[in-house]
């Protein structure tokens, strides 16, 4: 049976860093949207350029937008296994219209872990997160550092900041957080699937915890 995981929880809780670690260990798939965006932005795509104006404000894509290119995503082959959603859903509708696209392909929800970290804690994440322009790999200045500087470990290629980091454009986009994609806690535990999992520790403890809570993957 395939299984779909959503990664829940606030900018910089570290849904990427322990997405990318379960996919690793499960084989499912990683569907991060932001990643999905960034792409289209890099290959100036009519998408990346209507995607880049909400980005660098902090603010939600729109649905339809969103939705369309997850759900493009979810159709491919190496899907069919299952994947790990992160950065998707982010709004009730985008919930709903998720729900309606795996019922379609005869899957489900089966775990929705909510990665808990303090907001104090959130700034200090993103102002020392760097990801590496080939790979995506992230890295932290002072709790995930690279073995070298500004290269990241696995490729050699350059790190870069996010430009959505800066302490303005965060401080906005955790308000849209708790304005827009919290209701989900709510949604997600009315249908049984919520886990919550304490974020604010070790990465290495962070995925032990998740790697608890996973169904079998087969
Ligand atoms: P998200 O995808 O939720 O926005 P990331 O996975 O990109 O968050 O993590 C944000 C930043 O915090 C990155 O620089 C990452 O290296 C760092 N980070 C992630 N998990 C932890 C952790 N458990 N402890 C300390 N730093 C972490
Ligand atoms: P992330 O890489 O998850 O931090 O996302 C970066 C940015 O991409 C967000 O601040 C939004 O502007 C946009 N984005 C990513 N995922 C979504 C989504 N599910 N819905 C709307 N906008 C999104
Ligand atoms: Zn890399």
């Amino acid at each position: 049976m395939p299984v779909f995981i959503v990664m829940l929880g606030a900018p910089g809780a570290g849904k990427g860093t322990q997405a990318k670690l379960l996919a690793e260990k499960s084989g499912l798939t990683h569907i991060s949207s932001g990643d999905l965006f960034r792409d289209n932005i890099k290959n100036e795509t009519e998408l990346g350029k209507l995607a880049k104006s909400y980005i660098d404000k902090g603010e939600l894509v729109p649905d339809d937008l969103t939705i369309q290119m997850v759900k493009e995503r979810l159709s491919r082959p190496d899907c069919a296994k299952g994947a790990i959603l992160d950065g998707f859903p982010r709004t009730t509708a985008q919930a709903e219209a998720l729900d309606a696209t795996l019922s379609q392909m005869g899957h489900k929800i089966d775990l929705v872990p909510l990665i808990g970290v303090p907001e104090s804690v959130l700034m200090a994440r993103l102002s020392g997160r760097w990801t590496c322009k080939q790979c995506g790999a992230i890295y932290h200045t002072l709790f995930s550092p690279p073995k070298q500087a500004g290269i990241c470990d696995l490729d050699g290629s350059e790190l870069y900041q996010r430009p959505d980091d800066t302490p303005e454009t965060v401080s906005n986009r955790i308000k849209v957080y708790s304005e827009q994609t919290a209701p989900l806690i709510e949604y997600y535990t009315q249908r049984g699937v919520l886990a919550e999992i304490n974020g604010n520790q070790e990465i290495e403890q962070v995925t032990q915890e998740l790697i608890d809570k996973l169904p079998e993957v087969n």
